[in-house]
């Protein structure tokens, strides 16, 4: 068999990767400076509304709207309860796509960032998608700019074209397949075992481990995520040293000498599910912060140790939270139910390409 595996050198990565430094240091450093700059009405005023206020005031409000939360697990605590309990849904991005789709309400608010609404966009035209946060996007989504990947797809015509789910409308409908980290392996081996090579994008850790496990024909982009690329081997394997009863599970955007270290590796649903199946007590993450609720929710008896990253406090970059994510807030959410504000809306040919491939991965099932 005729593997190769090529990575894209896109000089525009440095570029942004220099870019963000200071994004999010200020949001490792500041966690609510967004939420709190973007929102300046309820909070320059003496009198604005309490969290506790607004949170009360948007569960009526999801009624008078037939509207639904839907949140990843990656952000703040108060925005999963929010869509715990008022009927909503938190997941990882491949739930949330099926939950919005599935869901009777009319407005759908997508608490998470911006390729999750307009990937609800994508299957639910008839609904209305709000985002609490336009601008939280994605280090891989801004990473795959379409022209780039135009020009990428366009230098290997016979590959069929499989990309992350992180990625913008335009880049998805280029693609043959979306896929999330949760499926991702099953349809590239389906694929392989069909006698197609295949092209990446854009995360090059998760594309590398996939070619490595199913020996398919891969080219990849070179695109990461800024949390999972900070993580450490070194530092877990210190971690480890000092609880050597503690089993690490991996998101596999994470580099590969984590990978190498992990005793498990899959998407942040996975993870739960491992640490939910294993019997070990303490457990080791490798993902963004967020999913320590959940995680803490589901298994209180069970100790969770988030995985250290490169530098500590003020000299990480991400410290395993993602800046984007982390735009989200109550505020917000209670600002575009009032408004209408933030609405997803993508041109009709964009959304019909990316349907195709979306749905391609929706009906998949594995054989
Ligand atoms: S955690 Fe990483 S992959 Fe997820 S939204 Fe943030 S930057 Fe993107």
């Amino acid at each position: 068999m005729n593997t190769s595996h090529t990575v894209a050198k896109q000089g525009y990565v440095h570029k942004w990767r220099r870019a963000l430094t200071s994004l999010h240091r200020r949001a490792v450093r500041e966690p609510y400076y967004f939420a709190l700059n973007r929102t300046p009405s309820y909070h320059a005023k003496a009198d604005a509304p309490s969290i506790q206020q607004l949170y009360d005031e948007i569960k009526s409000l999801l009624v008078e709207k037939n509207a639904v939360v839907i949140a990843h697990y990656y952000t703040d605590e108060i925005l999963q309860q929010l869509a715990e309990e008022t009927g909503g849904f938190v997941g990882d991005s491949l739930e949330m796509a099926r939950f919005g789709r599935d869901s009777d309400a009319e407005t759908l608010v997508v608490s998470g960032v911006r390729f999750m609404g307009e990937t609800a966009k994508i299957l639910n035209p008839q609904k209305r998608i709000l985002m609490p946060a336009l601008e939280a996007t994605c280090s891989l989504d801004l990473g795959c700019p379409i022209d780039e990947f135009e020009s990428f797809c366009n230098k290997y015509p016979e590959r069929t074209v499989v990309v992350y789910a992180n990625t913008s409308a335009d880049v998805k409908a280029r693609a043959d397949w979306v896929v999330t980290s949760s499926i991702a392996k099953d349809v590239i081996e389906h694929l392989h075992d069909q006698g197609q090579s295949i092209l990446w994008a854009p995360d090059k850790y998760l594309g590398a481990y996939i070619q490595r496990i199913t020996q398919t024909d891969m080219v990849i982009w070179d695109g990461a995520c800024v949390v999972h690329e900070e993580f450490k081997a070194q530092g877990i394997a210190a971690l480890k040293h000092t609880y050597p009863d503690a089993l690490v599970l991996a998101h596999p955007e994470s580099p590969p000498a984590v990978l190498d270290i992990s005793d498990y590796i899959g998407s942040t649903s996975g993870i739960i599910n491992a640490a939910h199946s294993m019997d070990n007590n303490r457990f080791i993450v490798a993902t963004e912060q967020g999913i320590l609720y959940q995680l803490r929710q589901k298994l209180p008896h069970k100790e969770f140790i988030s995985a250290p990253t490169a530098g500590e406090g003020a000299t990480c970059q991400s410290c395993a939270r993602c800046p984007w994510m982390k735009m989200n807030s109550i505020q917000d959410i209670h600002h575009i139910l009032l408004t209408g504000e933030n609405e997803i809306t993508l041109q009709p040919d964009v959304r019909q390409a990316a349907m195709q491939a979306l749905q391609r991965m929706l009906n998949f099932k594995k054989t």
